[in-house]
């Protein structure tokens, strides 16, 4: 036996050589500087060895999985083409070395084997997959604006065929495991990680020389697949339907240039390799990846309650009770039991709480049907909730989230009954939109421990969470409920009690625009389109189509007061309310719905807009031009951004961006808000809206406009994003 610092080596009596992998001090395996150096020791003494050597079997010795892919922050601190190009080469020369091989190479994968993870088992001979569904195999590099740079995007059209390979690189998806065995990724699948029996089993087959079993492949994957026209015909049909995304996410057609560079021949060639190295390298020092990078690093950042406050210790939660077994507190209630937290759900009607769990249940099927979770840890979480009707016994809960209908009033109530019912180090939290939560936190005797907990819709799907600092929250809350966020699977961002808190309300003006914008004549089509040419993954109209038009109303009317000028959005959302248009839900809003698709734009009838008499002209900073309605669209919503900051809503620009993006989907290629901001240059954009504002009126006055100060200069308070 042969001990490393990340790896094991065993070889037994058949001369089956096993490596272990387990990184030290690290939750998941990572391909560190050392483990490459490693591996290529481990593979070089095994070529050396060749006689004494029948097989060698990689294994993890984590439980959280295979290997998770590439050291993101490592990613970071390359400095140079260079480097960059170097540590390419070695890894493509590594997974080359073990390719060639003069014996068979065999990956036991189970949980994430992801990025250079399945690169390295792909460089196998053969894969194994725990049939679980933790196991999850694929190429995400596209999120971060990358490609798969170790020979990725080569070996995995040679291993599950052209169409397979495309869809999982161009949306960075990953396949579950018996996904992967369909596909013939995996060449067959374990009961799990030790089941030395299947294993083995599996080795003394291959050993006597038994065949495998492959996955049939429709006859138009073979087609496609089996010569080089009908690869690069795969590869061109793919560029087509990317065409409008790879404007700003180029990774898209770097893939393809690789794949396709590598398409002509039938193994895996210098060519596409080299097309690989090149389109990594552009990537890497190009516009979008650095951005795309450091949103992944900041949601870490995110993620640790020391970014937020000094030294406070969370208390542990076992036990949530949420109030309102509506939309949001039912899908509170379902994440809660899913991530292993007891819950308590609370309605006034015993119809409500019917109605709320059979949305949970909904959601669980949804995701046993996907693959996502077993039967059995969805009867697990569906057991861990009980419901009742008004309060009862709560001296075992360690934190309420109320999720009850918009009204101050009912929420002041429940404040007041849950603080004379839960243990006196129970947390207090509302998901309210922007009702202030030191109202509620006045109902109680412990503001201290009261804090808004504000999750987006649907809650399952978006990632990010707002916990709500009140004048009294102490840092023991907001540690805790970061805690709580944290288990939850979100990203949490601290901020200060403001109306709309930060997401809602930078994203209040841009939908209030899109509004103003309608009222002129413009069209709900040529709105969005702009929106989304701008990198919007939706428009505003639709948007609030989806939101609702009545809850778009309610929003719009309490937080109107920010833009200091009068809007007749409200009134318009209000018509359209009138006339039964509530958006998505009752069919019909700015769009007709049909079966939760968005089909055309609706004739709105009984509505003279009010054309103004303006011309404003298109605006080119850095080398971009953005029309009129990009410009009011987008502006308003980074002026708004910038008075958050000089508020203390938050302290600093990347919560700002961290929580745009993950909260409303803003461009992420841009970075965000502030990331605009700090390229276009707060000069110019002063400027600009300064020339806006004279036209169209005082919502588009700069705030702080002196000359020459950066974003991050500009904020006021400490250096964290919490006190205030
Ligand atoms: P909803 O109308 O779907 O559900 C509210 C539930 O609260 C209903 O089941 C109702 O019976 C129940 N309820 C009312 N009074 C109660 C009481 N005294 N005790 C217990 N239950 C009571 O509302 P929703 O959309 O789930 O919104 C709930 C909260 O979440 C609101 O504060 C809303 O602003 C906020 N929110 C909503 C969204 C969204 O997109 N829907 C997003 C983020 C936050």
């Amino acid at each position: 036996m042969t001990d490393y610092k990340n790896f094991r080596v065993e070889t037994d009596e058949r001369g089956v050589r096993t490596a272990t992998l387990d990184v030290p001090d690290r939750p998941v395996n990572v391909f560190e500087d050392s483990v490459l150096i490693e591996l290529n020791d481990i593979v070089t003494a095994a070529r050396h060895e060749a006689s004494q050597v029948k097989m060698l079997v990689f294994r993890s010795g984590k439980q959280s999985g295979f290997l998770a892919g590439a050291d993101i922050h490592r990613l970071q601190q390359i400095s140079n083409r260079e480097e960059a190009e170097w540590i390419l080469q070695q890894g493509q020369s590594l997974f080359n070395n073990i390719q060639q091989l003069p014996f068979p190479t065999l990956a036991v994968v189970h949980g994430a084997c992801m990025g250079g993870g399945l690169e390295f088992a792909l460089a196998c001979t053969y894969r194994l997959a725990v049939d679980h569904p933790s196991t999850k195999m694929g190429l995400p590099e596209v999120k971060l604006g990358l490609l798969p740079g170790w020979g990725g995007t080569q070996r995995l059209p040679r291993q599950v065929g052209m169409a397979q390979a495309l869809s999982m690189m161009l949306q960075g998806s990953s396949l579950s495991a018996e996904k992967a065995r369909k596909s013939n990724l995996v060449d067959g699948l374990i009961r799990s990680r030790d089941a030395d029996d299947e294993i083995n089993a599996f080795i003394n087959d291959r050993l006597a020389g038994r065949s495998i079993h492959s996955s049939k492949r429709s006859w138009l994957d073979w087609a496609i697949d089996s010569s080089s026209l009908g690869r690069k015909l795969a590869v061109k049909q793919a560029r087509k339907q990317t065409a409008r995304q790879s404007k700003h996410y180029p990774a898209l057609t770097r893939i393809l240039d690789a794949v396709e560079a590598g398409a002509s021949s039938k193994k895996v060639s210098e060519a596409g390799l080299k097309a690989e190295r090149d389109g990594f390298c552009d990537l890497l020092f190009g516009d979008v990846a650095p951005h795309l990078i450091n949103l992944f690093l900041l949601q870490e950042t995110a993620k640790k309650a020391s970014t937020w406050t000094d030294s406070a210790e969370p208390h542990p939660v076992q036990k949530i009770a949420v109030i309102g077994a509506g939309t949001m507190g039912a899908g509170i209630a379902q994440l809660a039991a899913v991530r292993g937290f007891s819950v308590v759900l609370q309605d006034v009607k015993q119809e409500f709480l019917d109605r709320g769990m059979k949305t949970i249940r909904d959601l669980l099927d949804k995701a046993v049907k996907k693959s996502a979770m077993t039967q059995q840890d969805a009867d697990a979480a569906l057991s861990r909730i009980t419901t009742r009707v008004g309060w009862s016994d709560s001296g075992d809960i360690d934190c309420m989230v109320e999720a009850v209908v918009e009204n101050i009033d009912i929420k002041k109530e429940i404040f007041h009954n849950a603080d004379e019912q839960l243990p006196i180090h129970g947390v207090l939290a509302s998901n309210t939109s922007a009702l202030p939560i030191d109202k509620m936190a006045d109902a109680t005797e412990r503001p201290e421990k009261v804090a808004g907990l504000h999750f987006f819709n649907p809650v399952h799907k978006m990632p990010l969470v707002e916990v709500v600092r009140a004048p009294h929250t102490s840092d023991e809350t907001i540690a805790t409920l970061i805690g709580v966020s944290k288990k939850l699977g979100k990203v949490p961002i601290v901020v200060n009690q403001s109306p709309g808190f930060l997401v809602n309300r930078i994203l209040f003006p841009y939908l209030d625009e899109a509004g103003r914008l309608m009222c002129e004549g413009y069209s709900a089509k040529e709105i969005d389109r702009e929106a989304k040419a701008f990198g919007m993954p939706v428009g505003p109209l639709e948007l609030i189509d989806v939101v609702g038009i009545d809850v778009a109303r309610d929003v719009s009317r309490s937080l109107s007061k920010l833009a200091g000028q009068e809007t007749p959005a409200p009134e318009l959302l209000q018509r359209l309310v009138d006339n039964g248009h509530l958006g998505q839900k009752s069919g019909k809003g700015f769009y007709h719905w049909k079966d939760g698709k968005k089909g055309d734009p609706v004739e709105l009838t009984g509505f003279e807009p009010t054309p103004l008499d303006i011309q404003i002209d298109n605006w080119t900073p850095e080398g971009e031009t953005f029309s009129p309605i990009q410009q009011r669209l987008i502006l308003v919503m980074i002026n708004e951004a910038r008075k958050c900051l000089v508020e203390n809503v938050v302290s600093e620009p990347w919560v700002v961006d961290l929580g745009m993006v993950l909260g409303t989907g803003f461009a992420p290629f841009r970075g965000g808000p502030m990331a605009c901001l700090e390229k276009w240059g707060t000069v110019a954009v002063d400027q600009r809206l300064s020339y806006l504002a004279g036209k169209l009126g005082s919502r588009f006055e700069p705030c702080c406009p002196k000359e020459g100060t950066s974003a991050a200069q500009s904020v006021p308070g400490p250096a964290t994003a919490s006190h205030g």
